[in-house]
């Protein structure tokens, strides 16, 4: 009865995210009632083992107390404070600090946001100030991959390249430049690694010689491993081959590490994977875990300081009314003490066993592709295996194969082109993981049936 009425009171008032709001309309939502640990309860009472950690944020896992109790604690203390005019808050002081000390290198400088988006406009705005403040305001153009994702704020949108982020809404604006993908699986110049290295190099150049030289380019972006571009790891080195192009290139080095911060692949930070420190870095979701809204872009001394002396004694004009918010701040915290404590660990070895399990469903005649670090992997399907093909459109693999799995007491991310995006909570046990690899080949096996799947093989 209840949900009954939250279906239609969702349908008439509740605007989705990234959805087809028509095929919303028909669909329905599905509510989720309860979570606790890396099982989600939906609204009919069904238990499912969260494979996507949320949207790969939760990475502690649902429900842990000390955390609500963190947030609890801290609202009753101080349920606010702005950072404007000077004023400040113990726990955001805190988690500057303690982040500070954790971050790759000389990022010791903070700047709170409400999430990824906001963190990656913020990049934008303090790279072009930076370029400014060291008097060449002219480097103004910015370079991100194709498939790659950096939010969905309007200049964040544009760095994105994804389509449906683009069309309709007037992007990307004219600066805003993209060089292809590493992508391995489906790289023009094949799957050796040192090719692909040297071929995404030789594009960064290419791009900046096009754009009009260095001497125009302010930033590139690029997420140590894509997500929502389908999970797409790229070749060991080749961000250390990146960082140092664009070191040579004078054009800082923006690691978005909004997905992948937090022990996503294993560290704190994916960076520390290739030993490198971007210029500007910026994360989100597993910093509070997804219980409270945050997000922070990090700086270098040379950065920081490259933008306070060149504003002198003038304000540098960019703030929220909720940067760095003390309710977000106590609970990055805890959430930060508990992945030192054992979840950072546990993730670790949970990670090595997801992707064990995954690389045994090789053997199925859908899957094409096993790719991963960590506790962030894909799995993508085709429909023949030597040629790559993907699935067809006409079997809708984003909505039927999330569906399948649902069925299977499974939440996984079900990409367009057919791939299924694996990202479950780091404190998941080994029996958790067996079970969700368990509930992928049902799923694989049931997608094998399915009759616009079966007409393209
Ligand atoms: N950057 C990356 C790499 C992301 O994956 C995301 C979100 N998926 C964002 C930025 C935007 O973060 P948010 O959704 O918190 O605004």
């Amino acid at each position: 009865m209840l949900s009954n009425s939250l279906v239609e009171l969702d349908r008439a008032h509740l605007i989705h995210p990234v959805a087809s709001y028509r095929g919303h309309e028909k669909a329905g939502v599905r509510v989720l009632r309860s979570a606790r640990g890396a099982t989600v309860t939906d609204g009919a009472g069904q238990q499912l083992l969260d494979g996507f950690a949320g949207l790969w944020c939760v990475n502690l896992g649902y429900g842990v107390e000390s955390v609500v109790e963190a947030a609890a604690h801290q609202m009753r203390e101080l349920s606010y404070a702005t950072g404007y005019f000077s004023l400040g808050s113990e726990p955001a002081i805190r988690l500057a600090a303690e982040l500070a000390e954790r971050t790759p290198g000389d990022l010791d400088h903070v700047y709170f946001t409400l999430g990824g988006s906001d963190a990656v406009d913020s990049t934008v705005r303090f790279v072009r100030y930076y370029q400014r403040a060291r008097g060449k305001p002219e480097k103004d153009q910015f370079i991100s991959l194709e498939q790659g994702y950096h939010g969905s704020s309007t200049v964040g949108a544009g760095l994105t390249a994804l389509p449906a982020f683009h069309a309709g809404f007037g992007l990307p604006y004219d600066w805003q430049h993209k060089i292809p993908s590493h992508y391995l699986y489906r790289n023009p110049v094949g799957s050796d690694p040192q090719a692909v290295i040297a071929a995404s190099v030789a594009q960064l150049h290419a791009k900046v010689a096009e754009i009009g030289g260095p001497e125009r380019v302010a930033a590139f972006y690029a997420e140590p491993i894509q997500g929502s571009g389908g999970v797409l790891v790229p070749p060991d080195g080749w961000m250390k081959a990146m960082r140092e192009a664009c070191r040579a290139l004078d054009i800082l080095f923006v690691a978005d590490e909004v997905i992948t911060g937090f022990g996503r692949t294993g560290p704190l930070f994916a960076c520390a994977d290739e030993g490198i420190v971007p210029d500007l870095m910026t994360v989100a979701k597993g910093l509070t875990s997804g219980y409270v809204p945050m997000g922070a872009v990090f700086m270098t001394n040379h950065v920081y300081d490259t933008i306070a002396d060149g504003a002198g004694a003038a304000a540098v004009g960019h703030g929220y009314t909720y940067s760095a918010h003390p309710v977000s701040a106590a609970v990055g915290l805890e959430v930060l003490r508990l992945y030192e404590a054992g979840v950072l660990e546990n993730g670790r070895k949970s990670g090595r066993r997801l992707m064990e399990g995954l690389a045994s469903l090789a053997d199925h005649p859908l899957v094409g592709d096993v790719r991963g670090r960590g506790m962030l992997a894909a799995v993508e399907l085709v429909v023949d295996k030597a040629a790559r093909t993907p699935l067809p459109a006409a079997s809708e693999p984003a909505r039927r194969i999330f569906d399948r799995a649902w069925a299977n007491g499974l939440v996984i991310r079900a990409f367009g082109n057919g791939a299924i995006g694996f990202a479950p909570p780091l404190c998941a046990t080994l029996a958790e993981i067996d079970a969700m690899v368990e509930r992928t080949r049902r799923t694989l096996d049931q997608t094998l049936e399915d009759p616009d799947v079966r007409a393209a093989m």
